[in-house]
């Protein structure tokens, strides 16, 4: 698709609601990128998708096999979290649909902003950084092996895990990593790795980190081992701008960050490859709290909004981008007025209100 194509017509978004919260957060979350693209005049066709839980009961199946053939048509989708854990075992049909899309799409960077927001009880009120995770290889076990399942129990009392690191790999998200460091004030790279204990593994991320801040002399770059990071990421997060790391220490590590300004349902992500990109908070399906109508939606929301910010940039589309400044500058608004917050966040509010007040909030801007 080129980018003068994309411009003459309406972005093609999935709406894939999940499990659990993600039948709350997510309608919430389509009603503000609805509200910000009828404010820009951005035109979206929209397409429900089912995936899940509900997939399942509906149609026998969580990953039904028209989903793949639809997302394939769109450009991008929200996908609300999956609560895998609770579906029924050892059933074909009920299988986690995470790494079916992540394989299938490439979609290989896992981007998490770490904000925090005057009013928001949280650990620091200066951080602004944004963790960007190596998301298809690594240490995760249905990520380090073509077919199966990386891990591997030889004798009852031993297990063996393997690690998966390449060169092309660890250059695209460092690539990624640097390209979104380009558009932000700081320009900062860090790029956090344990390459003096895994001198291969983390030496060829880090290898590879260090060419590509060869191509990128406008942006500053430098290195921290993991366990060093884990410190100052809780004594002096200020310092940070963009982070590039491998799968596990990124899923940790900005887990961690998302604590430092106020939780997990203060923490958006992006699921970006090279075609398509997935909204996708970093909290999972929450099911302790599910059908209260108590989550907080911002997260959600704000993968949203990043999912409107890339497809602005991939296919040129100004409408998008101004359709996601809109969406932040109204979430900021109506978190910084304090007065429609869900309980995590200090305040009393549905997720249905804190969804309606950031609506409200983009109609007025
Ligand atoms: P996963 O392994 O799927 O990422 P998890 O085990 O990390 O899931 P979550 O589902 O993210 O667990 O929930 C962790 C805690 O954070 C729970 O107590 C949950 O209620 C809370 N939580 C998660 N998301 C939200 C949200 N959007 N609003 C409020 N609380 C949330």
């Amino acid at each position: 698709m080129s980018m003068r194509d994309a411009m003459d017509r309406a972005l093609q978004v999935g709406i894939l609601e999940g499990d659990d919260i993600g039948l709350e957060v997510v309608p919430e979350t389509i009603k503000v990128m609805r509200a910000a693209a009828a404010k820009v005049g951005l035109a979206i066709d929209w397409h429900a998708v089912p995936i899940g839980k509900k997939a399942f009961d509906e149609l026998g199946n969580t990953m039904p096999p028209g989903t793949l053939d639809k997302l394939d048509t769109l450009d991008g989708w929200v996908l609300g979290p999956i609560g895998h854990q609770a579906y029924p075992k050892n059933n074909p049909n009920s299988i986690n649909p995470h790494p079916i899309l992540r394989r299938h799409y490439d979609l290989f960077a896992n981007i998490r902003p770490s904000k925090s927001y005057p009013g928001v009880p949280c650990i620091y009120k200066d951080v602004d950084l944004i963790l960007v995770r190596e998301n298809n290889e690594g240490f995760p076990p249905d990520r380090n092996v073509h077919l199966g399942y990386g891990e591997f129990r030889p004798s009852p009392d031993m297990t063996i895990g393997i690690r998966v690191i390449t060169r092309q790999g660890s250059q695209k998200i460092a690539r990624a990593a640097f390209e979104i460091a380009r558009t932000r004030l700081r320009k900062i790279v860090t790029a956090v790795h344990k390459d003096t204990v895994f001198k291969l593994a983390c030496g060829m991320f880090a290898e590879e980190c260090r060419k590509v801040a060869q191509e990128y002399p406008d942006v500053a770059f430098n290195e921290v081992l993991v366990d060093t990071m884990a410190a100052k990421l809780i004594m002096k997060p200020q310092q940070f701008d963009v982070i590039v790391t491998t799968n596990t220490f990124g899923d940790i590590l900005s887990d961690a960050a998302s604590a430092l300004v106020g939780g997990l349902g203060l923490a958006p992500g992006l699921s970006a490859g090279p075609e398509r990109a997935m909204a996708q908070a970093t909290h999972g399906s929450a099911p302790d709290i599910a059908g209260k109508g108590i989550a907080n939606p911002y997260a959600m929301i704000m993968s949203g909004q990043m999912l409107l910010a890339w497809l602005g940039h991939k296919h040129n589309v100004p409408a998008a981008l101004q359709a996601a400044a809109l969406m932040e500058r109204a979430t900021e608004n109506v978190v910084k007025a304090g007065t429609v917050l869900t309980g995590d966040m200090g305040g009393k509010a549905s997720t249905r209100e804190m969804g309606d007040a950031i609506a409200a909030e983009v109609g007025v801007l």
